[in-house]
């Protein structure tokens, strides 16, 4: 392929990258996005190996790479659970990271990078690959805490290092001090100790970065690490000469960044302070143990199936409030089944979405979307948290955290200023819940306590099959 058909396709794939982002901001045009996105991929990886940028054997390495890193995709792609889906995410931005990493050292080794460039090109390509490498490095470590983190194999509670900021402030020095050393070198042999310590730090800092974050603030953290592997990629792009992979980049980059700022002021948080940490713990009562583990401190008044279908039957207004459980119960289709049945009985029946429920962005739309549920009565939760008053039945279907009225009520809650979906202020709230464990944050919820609240206790699915049942019946 020429140079100039391969910037053609390029600038094809860049378009629509472009519309598969604007498709992506609503659920109805998502699945047009995801295609316009798939499509300019394929243009863009085609143009690349087809491009004049590749000669000779090095075909061959680059498909027998594709085969083994595409098997190893659509493997993970088949075999995921839903519930999995911010692991492998979190997982695929620490490869990203992984890869502007390796791709800075490999560059700077590479003499066919540099030979024959004046210094002044040199300088530039160098200072490209220290800051690649710095924010590779900083994406692969803090997004393999994240993976942890998400996973369950490290604990939620932020670990808060006595003088944190001060190691984190120690960690920007050492990464100028050894930059100034880097572009210093006159060899690729005395640039190298510069540049292994300051990936070192950068991976220390990654670490130490995502350790310190808590509570119910892992949703900034994890769009927030789409926004560094978006940056790591550009800057790779930057290190290649590649203008594709600049654009991509910047256009992950900058979405993940505002994705990040519209979580923030979704739940009431400080970008800043999350990023500097112990959020989540600080001044306050700190989150008991581990997620899973807050002690019940009440009485609570149980409900079964069979109640819990006669209060729907009988209500004007129902609010479904879905959460992380219904995810992980896969409950979202006999959710669909039951707001079908009701609504032919002519209930209003809509849907309250949280912006962090469940653990990614827009985690319950799209379980819903897969679920038909008209998009329509799915409501963001500023259109709808005035309304819970006229609500007849609230419906928790496994959330908790996004319930919590201590986020409200108690100043020294580790999610105190999170806004919360005020489902208390319902005529009858029911939590679909299998115990009375904690949700994500670790922290006891006294919305379970509260005179009109009843607990329909068991695996969302089967409780929901069973109000179903019940519902047909009646
Ligand atoms: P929570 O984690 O607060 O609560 C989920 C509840 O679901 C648990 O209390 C659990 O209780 C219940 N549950 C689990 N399995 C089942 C099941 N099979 N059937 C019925 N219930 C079940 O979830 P929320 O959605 O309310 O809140 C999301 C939390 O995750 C927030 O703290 C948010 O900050 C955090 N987070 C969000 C991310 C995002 O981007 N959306 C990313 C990372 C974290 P029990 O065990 O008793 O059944």
């Amino acid at each position: 392929m020429s140079a100039g058909l391969a910037t053609v396709s390029y600038i094809a794939a860049i378009i629509l990258f472009i519309l598969s982002l604007g498709g992506l901001s609503n659920p109805e045009s998502s699945r047009r996005g995801n295609l316009y996105g798939m499509i300019g991929m394929a243009i863009a990886v085609l143009a690349t190996i087809v491009g004049p940028r590749v000669t000779g054997g090095g075909i061959g390495w680059i498909i027998g790479a594709l085969l083994i890193g595409g098997s190893i995709g659509m493997y993970l792609a088949r075999t995921v659970q839903m519930t999995q889906m911010p692991e492998l995410v979190a997982f695929m931005h620490s490869m990203v990271g992984l890869a502007a990493m390796v791709v800075g050292f490999a560059s700077y080794i590479d003499p066919g990078f540099t030979g024959g460039a004046s210094p002044a090109e040199q300088s530039i390509h160098h200072m490209e690959v220290y800051i690649g490498v710095l924010i590779g490095a900083v994406t692969l470590s803090g997004s393999v805490i994240a993976f942890g983190k998400l996973s369950g194999k490290i604990g939620g509670k932020p670990l808060l290092l006595p003088g944190r900021h001060f190691v984190n402030l120690i960690g920007l020095l050492l990464v100028l001090y050894f930059g100034y050393a880097f572009l210093q070198a006159e060899t690729a042999q005395d640039g190298m100790l510069p540049l292994i310590v300051m990936t070192v730090v950068a991976l220390l800092f990654g670490i130490h970065m995502v350790m310190a974050i808590g509570g119910a603030d892992m949703p900034v953290v994890v769009s927030m690490l789409n926004s560094y592997s978006g940056w790591a990629a550009a800057a790779t792009g930057f290190m290649l000469s590649n203008d594709l992979l600049i654009v991509t980049g910047a256009l992950v980059g900058s979405s993940g960044a505002i994705l990040s700022y519209i979580m923030c002021a979704a739940m009431n948080r400080n970008f800043l302070s999350v990023i500097a940490g112990g959020f989540g713990s600080d001044g306050g009562t700190p989150a008991p143990k581990a997620a899973g583990s807050a002690e019940p401190v009440g009485e609570v008044s149980p409900i079964l199936a069979a109640e819990t279908a006669e209060l729907l039957r009988d209500a004007k207004n129902v609010v479904i409030v879905p959460g992380y459980g219904m995810a992980v119960a896969q409950a979202q289709h006999t959710v669909f089944e039951i707001t079908r049945f009701l609504r032919e009985k002519g209930v209003n029946v809509r849907f309250a979405i949280h912006p962090v429920a469940g653990r990614m962005p827009g985690h319950m739309n799209v379980l819903l979307a897969e679920a038909r549920v008209p998009y329509d009565i799915v409501m963001e939760m500023d259109e709808i948290n005035d309304d819970f008053p006229e609500t007849d039945v609230a419906m928790v279907i496994g959330a908790n955290d996004i319930v919590n009225p201590a986020a409200q009520e108690d100043p020294g809650s580790p999610i105190a200023g999170m806004p919360v979906l005020e489902v208390w202020k319902a005529k009858t709230s029911i939590v679909m819940k299998r115990s009375m464990a904690s949700g994500y944050a670790g922290v006891d919820n006294p919305l379970f306590y509260k005179d009109n609240n009843r607990m329909l206790f068991g695996d969302a699915k089967k409780m929901l099959d069973e109000v179903l049942v019940a519902l047909k019946a009646g």
